[in-house]
């Protein structure tokens, strides 16, 4: 029912190099612009004849559609054109929004005035070298709009109407596709994804989603592999970014992990393996297969043995004797032998913050001892009653802190499958992820045959 044994699980952290983290979006700024429109061959035999730099010569009225590539360093005497034009200056290393504007030849008090005359015009300020910042101005040389590319997918405008400037933010909303990755390591699992086309970002998030199977630092090996399905935003077919991956394969040291994202009707996003096991390493709740409930947490209650009353700050789960108990979560053993009324208990610390406890067991499994590190799903032990137990059952405690809490109250880190109408759902969503995967391998392999 629960990931048991198969699951070697470890949450790894990573200090890997970080170089390409920023590199969304910046580095094609000039996607979005229309191809630049070149000289009008069809209608004239003579239109290549013209020499190279016509465009910036020609009539204004001609180029009033077009980014003509003034830059700043061009300082031709203004002529006055006949009606408005785009100017284009490139931010350079240092420049303001002021030092931009006086490039265009505009007064530098009318930055002051825009800036004052509207609160979203700050966001013009926020100036990147490289960076194109497109003025139209009027035949007499009057700034008529401001329009700066922000990225692919967000221009600023700024237009001057009767009312003053008026700002206005252009968002194009970018199509999704799910794109196709496969990488073979032979080095090192960034060069294999930087071959496979696969972004710095999405390679990290390859290594978190993954991260609680495989230890990126330790466990790779030459031949591992891997397939991604993820988003990408194209934006008039040309992508400028990438989303989530939305289906994973990791081939590590010849097993094979599988990640599938995917939001339950609460609308929480998670990541779980193809089977609909849940991917996150917190605690499986019940640390017996097949066990009943025989006794729940709570702060007072008889107790049959002492006669007295007394807080019960555990679970009991009844089974017979002999039944084999779960670690519920990766950790260190820091107690494992007798221990008064518990019998034989085990004692594992999980991280800092949690630890749980397993008692009156009839026995300890294999290498169970003080200091040792157990996986979760790994047996520890098996039922019995030891201690102060009226019958076999298991006596299970969670700690925080150091504070006793219900190990079925729903606020803990639980990693519990995916089931009812979520499993449904998820079955159906993942199946043709996974069909893709496959027949996506199987073209690439074949075609790298060749
Ligand atoms: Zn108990």
């Amino acid at each position: 029912m629960f990931p048991s044994s198969e699951v070697e699980a470890k949450k790894t952290t990573l200090n890997l190099e970080m170089d390409g983290g920023t590199e969304r979006i910046v580095q094609e700024k000039d996607d979005l612009r229309p191809a630049p429109v070149t000289e009008d061959e069809g209608s004239s035999p003579f239109a290549q004849t013209g020499a190279p730099s016509a465009s910036n010569n020609d009539s204004a009225g001609k180029d009033a559609e077009k980014n003509t590539e003034l830059t700043a360093s061009s300082e031709k005497a203004p002529v006055t054109p006949a009606a408005p034009a785009w100017k284009s200056v490139t931010v350079g290393k240092g420049d303001t929004l002021s030092t931009v504007f006086a490039k265009a030849g505009l007064p530098a008090n009318l930055v002051h005035d825009i800036l004052a005359s509207n609160k979203d015009a700050k966001r013009f300020t926020r100036l990147h070298k490289g960076q194109e910042v497109e003025f139209l101005l009027g035949s007499a040389g009057d700034l008529q709009a401001l329009k700066v590319k922000q990225s692919d997918l967000e221009t600023l405008n700024l237009n001057k109407t009767a009312k003053g400037y008026v700002f206005k933010r252009d968002l194009v909303k970018p199509e999704l596709h799910a794109s196709y990755a496969h990488g073979r390591i032979d080095s090192s699992l960034f060069a294999a994804a930087r071959n496979a086309g696969l972004p710095h970002g999405l390679t990290m998030e390859l290594t978190k989603i993954f991260g609680y199977d495989i230890d990126f630092a330790l466990d790779l090996r030459d031949g591992d592999e891997f397939d991604v399905i993820y988003e990408e935003h194209k934006v008039n077919g040309r992508k400028v970014d990438t989303g989530n991956i939305l289906a994973a394969r990791f081939v590590n040291r010849g097993k094979t992990y599988t990640a599938v994202r995917y939001t339950n009707k609460q609308g929480s996003t998670s990541y779980y393996r193809a089977d609909g096991s849940s991917m996150r390493k917190a605690f499986i709740r019940t640390p017996v297969d097949f066990a009943r409930i025989s006794s729940r947490f709570s702060m007072g209650r008889f107790h049959p043995v002492l006669n007295k009353i007394r807080a019960h700050k555990g679970v009991d789960y009844a089974a017979p004797t002999g039944t084999p108990i779960k670690a519920t979560g990766d950790g260190r053993i820091v107690e494992a032998g007798r221990k008064g009324g518990y019998g034989n208990a085990v004692v594992i610390q999980h991280g800092q913050r949690y630890r749980t406890i397993y008692g009156h067991l009839s026995r300890f499994a294999k290498g169970i001892r003080s200091g040792t590190s157990v996986k979760q799903g790994q047996i520890i032990g098996y039922v019995g009653m030891t201690g102060l137990a009226t019958g076999p059952h298991l006596h299970y405690e969670f700690q925080i802190n150091g504070k006793h809490v219900d190990p079925l109250s729903a606020k803990l880190p639980m990693a519990d499958p995916l089931a009812g109408a979520d499993r449904k759902r998820f079955m159906a969503q993942t199946q043709p992820l996974m069909a893709r995967m496959d027949q996506e391998k199987t073209t690439q392999l074949a075609m790298n045959k060749r």
